[in-house]
């Protein structure tokens, strides 16, 4: 049988239900899998307060790590006894076993554990393709990254550090900060109220090329404020809630400007883009130049606990649901 943590409706974390299911049978292109970690994102708390939509009743979730126990009869590339992760869709990490499209699986180097492979495979290929792809950050550039002592702005700060270029990390207390600078964010700036501001401050007046926004509805406006002109604006968030509407007179407004809402589904999509992010991922933690900080740890049964902590803001770095 199979332990799950299913909604049979949106609403806050006491939707979040620890329930016996049978576990699937792989069809043929899928793989059984047993979870030895399961990874706690931002988005599992989209779908269980029904932002994001799917169809009830769900076992959410989108990242795990575990062994493959059994696969279907068209699967090749992994076989039972495999240690494999993966991220992204279908939903259905937060159970103790799991069917998924066996493309959608990576097999997992010796060196990186399964809690290490949970806690980073959806936040890490996350901040892959935001640093490499979304923007191809160089070095000597000064990047501003929100939410920087976060799961995904913890492993952006060192990344991008990595790379040469200079990190303005935004978080909301001096412990984040302290974490962040720890981290590779040369500058630390604490809430948003003056963040142009501060940017300008900072950078002497030339504002940043590319502002990273996971936070959404309450600091987008400010985040434009704080780009050079023809600077991009990524949102890829929205932890205080989605941006509303934008009228778009406003890039021009403030310095033609771009503006993208990139999805990790589109930039992963072909097998080939998910492994070259999983292997680039795997490449910088085993490389050391990535540190995947497990903050947290909760039993999955208290999947409950885990998202009311997130929501928040109480956790740093990376969490993990342990089966
Ligand atoms: P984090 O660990 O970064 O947690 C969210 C952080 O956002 C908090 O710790 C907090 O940091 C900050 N925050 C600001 N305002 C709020 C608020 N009102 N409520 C809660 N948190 C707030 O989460 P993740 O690393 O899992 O995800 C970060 C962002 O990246 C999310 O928006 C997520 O949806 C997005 N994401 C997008 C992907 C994509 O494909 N587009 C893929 C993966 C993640 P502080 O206290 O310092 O302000």
């Amino acid at each position: 049988m199979t332990k799950a943590i299913r909604i049979h409706s949106t609403g806050g974390p006491d939707v979040l239900k620890w329930e016996q299911i049978s576990t699937p049978n792989p069809g043929p292109h899928e793989a059984l899998i047993r979870h030895e970690a399961v990874g706690l994102n931002f988005i599992d708390v989209y779908f269980r307060n029904g932002l994001y939509k799917t169809a009830l009743p769900a076992t959410i979730g989108m990242e795990g790590a575990g062994v493959v126990e059994a696969v279907g009869e068209a699967v090749s590339h992994v076989a039972p006894g495999d240690r494999v992760a993966y991220a992204g869709g279908p939903l259905g990490a937060y159970a103790t076993h799991r069917v998924i499209p066996a493309d959608r699986l990576v097999k997992l180097p010796e060196g990186i554990s399964s809690q290490t492979a949970a806690a980073m495979m959806l936040q890490g290929m996350t901040a892959q393709f935001l640093l490499h792809r979304t923007f191809k950050v160089q070095k000597g550039q000064t990047i501003l990254v929100h939410a920087a002592a976060g799961g995904v702005g913890l492993i952006m700060c060192q990344w991008a550090a990595h790379l040469g270029a200079e990190v303005i990390g935004v978080v909301s207390t001096e412990a984040k900060a302290e974490l962040a600078r720890a981290n590779g964010a040369a500058h630390v700036i604490i809430g948003h109220a003056n963040l142009a501001a501060e940017v300008k401050r900072i950078t002497g007046g030339a504002m940043v090329p590319v502002v990273y926004d996971g936070v959404g509805k309450d600091t987008f406006n400010a985040s434009l404020d704080c780009l050079a002109p023809f600077g991009l604006m990524v949102s890829f968030g929205n932890a205080s809630g989605p941006v509303p509407p934008v009228d778009i007179s406003i890039l021009n407004a403030k310095g033609s400007l771009y503006l993208t809402r990139p999805g990790f589904a589109t930039y992963t999509a072909n097998p080939a883009d998910l492994n070259a992010a999983a292997q680039g991922l795997f490449a910088a933690v085993l490389s050391g130049a990535i540190k995947i900080q497990v903050n947290q740890t909760f039993p999955l049964a208290e999947a409950a606990a885990a998202h009311a902590a997130l929501e928040a803001r109480q956790t740093t770095g990376s969490s993990v649901l342990l089966p």
